[in-house]
C-alpha cells in the first residue's frame, strides 16, 4: 500500500502549524518562548503536543512502539482525523457495516463523505467478499467494530484479515470492547498489516469516559499523518496527568473489568428468564443486546422508573431489541426488580 497515493493533496501538501514546543523537548531552564503566563503553575504551561509520558506508558503496557501511538479527544478524534486526512469530500467513500457505531456515519457525513453500508448476517457475522464487492477506486477507509456496538459479538478474524489483506485502502478496526476479550486484539499483528489502524479508548474498561481519551495504533506513517492534522494541543494538562495516575495503577482496571465480566453472566442469565424476553445476544463487552416483545414498550417503562437503557429497536437487524450495559450489583438488580415487577 502507498500511503501518499491514499492521501488527499491537500493534506499531503499540507505544511502543518509548529508549535513552540514541538520545537524543543527536554527541560529548559526559563521557558520564554510560547507567551505564557509565569504564574499558576503547572496550569501555565501548554501540553506537551505528542503526550510523550502518556504514550511510554501505554506503548510499555501495550507492548508496542510510542512511534505506532496517536491519542485523541476520545475515539472521535482519529474516527474524524482519518475521514478528513484520507477522504476527498463529494469524491471519496468509506465502507462501514451495518449495523455498527453510528459515529463512523457522523463522521462521514460531517465532512461530506459517502457511507456505503453492508449488512451483517442474521448472527452479526460479515461476509468479507460482499463487504470487499462494495469498493471502488474511491473507496479509501473501510470501518470494521470487534466486538460490534451495538451487536456485542467480536467479527470473525479470518473475515477482518481477509478485508485488511484485499482492501486497497486503510481499514480501521474499533476495538473499543477489548479489554473484555483481550485475546481477540488485532494489536500483536499490527506490524503485520500495513493499512490497518486498530481504535482503543479509555472509555470502557479503564473508567475513563469523563476524561475524553482514545488511542489510535497504525504505522509510524499513519500516526504521522494524524500528529500533522491534529490540534496543535489537543490533549490538555489534566487529562494527561489523570491518565498517567491510572497507568500507573492499571490492576484497578483488570479488577473491574473481572466484575463486570461477573455481573455481566449474572444479568444475562437474569434477563432470559423474563417472560417477555426472546433472545439475549452473546457478547464479548460490557452490554447486552435483548430482544423483546414490546421493546418500546419496556423502554418507555424503565425511563419512567428513571432506568435509562438504549432502545435499538430502529437499527437495521436490532428490530425490537434493548442494549443494555452491564452496570455494577446494586445498578443491575434495581434493573431487574424494575423488570420483575412489570410482570
Ligand atoms: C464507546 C465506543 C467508543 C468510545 O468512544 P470515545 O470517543 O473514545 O469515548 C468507540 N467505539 C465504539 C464502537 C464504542 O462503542
Amino acid at each position: 500500500m502507498e500511503l501518499e497515493k491514499l492521501l488527499r493533496k491537500n493534506i499531503k501538501n499540507l505544511k502543518p502549524y509548529s508549535s513552540a514546543r514541538d520545537e524543543f523537548t527536554g527541560e529548559a531552564l526559563v521557558y520564554l518562548d510560547a507567551n505564557e503566563n509565569p504564574f499558576n503553575s503547572p496550569y501555565n504551561r501548554y501540553p506537551d503536543p505528542l503526550q510523550r509520558k502518556v504514550k511510554e506508558k501505554i506503548a510499555n503496557l501495550k507492548q508496542t512502539s510510542v512511534e505506532s501511538i496517536f491519542l485523541g479527544n476520545g475515539s472521535d478524534e482519529p474516527i474524524d482525523l482519518l475521514i478528513r486526512a484520507f477522504c476527498e469530500p463529494g469524491e471519496d467513500n468509506l465502507i462501514i457495516t451495518d449495523p455498527t457505531y453510528g459515529m463512523f456515519e457522523v463522521a462521514a457525513n460531517i465532512n461530506n463523505i459517502e457511507v456505503r453500508k453492508v449488512s451483517l448476517d442474521e448472527k452479526y457475522q460479515l461476509n468479507a467478499d460482499e463487504f470487499l464487492k462494495k469498493a471502488n477506486k474511491n473507496s479509501k477507509l473501510a470501518f470494521l467494530c470487534s466486538p460490534n456496538n451495538p451487536t456485542g459479538n467480536s467479527i470473525n478474524k479470518d473475515s477482518i484479515v481477509k478485508i485488511i489483506n484485499e482492501f486497497e485502502g486503510l481499514v480501521i478496526l474499533d476495538e473499543a470492547y477489548i479489554d473484555f476479550v483481550p485475546e481477540k486484539s488485532f494489536l500483536p499483528n499490527l506490524k503485520k498489516y500495513s493499512n490497518l489502524v486498530i481504535l482503543q479508548t479509555f472509555s470502557k474498561a479503564w473508567g475513563m469516559a469523563g476524561i475524553r481519551l482514545g488511542m489510535a495504533f497504525a504505522s509510524q506513517e499513519i500516526i504521522q499523518v494524524l500528529n500533522k492534522i491534529k490540534y496543535p494541543y489537543n490533549l490538555n494538562v489534566l487529562v494527561q496527568q489523570k491518565a498517567l495516575d491510572l497507568l500507573n495503577d492499571n490492576n484497578q482496571k483488570d479488577k473491574w473489568v473481572k466484575e463486570i465480566l461477573k455481573e455481566k453472566k449474572q444479568l444475562s442469565k437474569q434477563l432470559i428468564e423474563l417472560p417477555f424476553t426472546i433472545k439475549v445476544f452473546p457478547s464479548d463487552a460490557n452490554f447486552l443486546l435483548v430482544e423483546m416483545h414490546n421493546a418500546r414498550g419496556i423502554y418507555d417503562y424503565l425511563i419512567e422508573n428513571k432506568i435509562i437503557v438504549r432502545d435499538r429497536s430502529k437499527v437495521h437487524l436490532c428490530e425490537n431489541s434493548l442494549r443494555i450495559t452491564v452496570g455494577n450489583k446494586e445498578e443491575n438488580d434495581i434493573l431487574i426488580n424494575a423488570l420483575n415487577e412489570l410482570i
